[in-house]
């Protein structure tokens, strides 16, 4: 009988051991209230609670990475008014035309839709209110780290590098620059409290291969139409693609309706071992046919089983992590 019992009890342990807490990934920092990428939307993340707070990466023209979602910079900053003649024949600023400088003096905003100039998000930050900044890499690294040891916390970090096709043929290597960074900080460790996503495989590959990167990587997948990089993002959506992905990668992150119309990958992903951690959690703009966040973490955590979630509104999604 005791073998029994043991049996259960081991049973019992290790299925709540599977279950596990969800990871919650404040995107952007607490980006539904603070314009996004701005240290006081990754402080107010912070004291959320939250798991991790992910940084966007973007590299200067002086070869500093800046937190940034965009390598172009008109939509949340007024780059326009202070620098007009930094315009591209395209009618774009990008972030790789300046150096960490002159970002500096730029005022960062809630995201705005270039068309029609209104905010992408009504309800959200004012426009041209208080005052924002484009953070360098070190200094959200050392805000997280400094809270971390003034707070007795270890929140981690969630980054991604950004378009590195595009950097490449800016000159810039975004994986080596990334890496540096990384390491000097300590975050080149398996004990580190940190992920590294990326939606291009070749560099994701590169951080394993090349740099024996020790943090887990995180693939990222894109719908093909948003013409995020050369990758087949449909392959990467099927059982083959993932399985590839776990021959180079610790995780997927897929976006929530690629998961509404192919529940199944889920299965696949936790098959071969890979975490799932979704992207994007609004409240201002839940996916079709969901009216609330509970309806959202409901079906996302609960019918899924989904490992964690990006949040733009990352205290609501908390109190359904556990
Ligand atoms: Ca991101």
């Amino acid at each position: 009988m005791s073998k029994v019992y043991l049996l259960l009890t081991l049973m019992i342990l290790v299925s709540c051991a599977s279950r596990g807490a969800k990871t919650i990934i404040a995107h952007r920092g607490a980006s539904g209230y603070l314009p996004e990428h701005t240290l006081e939307a990754a402080a107010m993340a912070y004291s959320f609670g939250v798991d991790f707070i992910e940084p966007d990466l973007v590299v200067t023209k002086d070869n500093h990475l800046v937190v940034l979602h965009d390598v172009h910079i008109d939509s949340t900053t007024n780059v326009a008014s202070l620098f007009p003649e930094k315009k591209r024949k395209d009618g774009r600023f990008y972030a790789v035309d300046f150096t960490l400088f002159e970002l500096k003096q730029l005022r960062v905003n809630e995201r705005t839709n270039l068309k029609t100039q209104q905010s992408v998000f009504s309800k959200r930050f004012p426009q041209d209110k208080s005052s924002f900044r484009i953070p360098s890499f070190q200094e959200f690294i050392e805000l997280i780290q400094g809270l971390n040891q003034s707070m007795g916390k270890d929140i981690g970090i969630y980054p991604e590098m950004k378009s590195p096709e595009f950097h490449a043929k800016e000159g810039k290597d975004i994986a080596k620059l990334t890496f540096k960074i990384l390491e000097k900080y300590g975050y080149n460790s398996e004990k580190a409290n940190i992920y590294v996503q990326c939606f291009y495989p070749p560099t994701l590959k590169r951080l394993k291969n090349e740099f024996k990167a020790k943090f887990p990587l995180i693939q990222l997948i894109a719908e093909q139409s948003w013409n995020e990089s050369s990758a087949n993002y449909q392959q990467m959506q099927t059982k083959a693609g993932i399985k590839e992905i776990a021959s180079y990668a610790d995780g997927i992150g897929p976006y929530v309706q690629q998961l509404i119309k192919n529940e199944e990958m889920v299965k696949w992903a936790h098959a071969y071992g890979l975490k799932v951690h979704a992207y994007t959690h609004r409240s201002d703009a839940l996916p079709e046919g969901m009216k609330t966040d509970k309806e959202f973490f409901q079906y996302f955590f609960g019918k899924l089983n989904i490992d964690g979630i990006f949040s733009d509104f990352s205290d609501r999604a908390l109190p359904y992590a556990n």
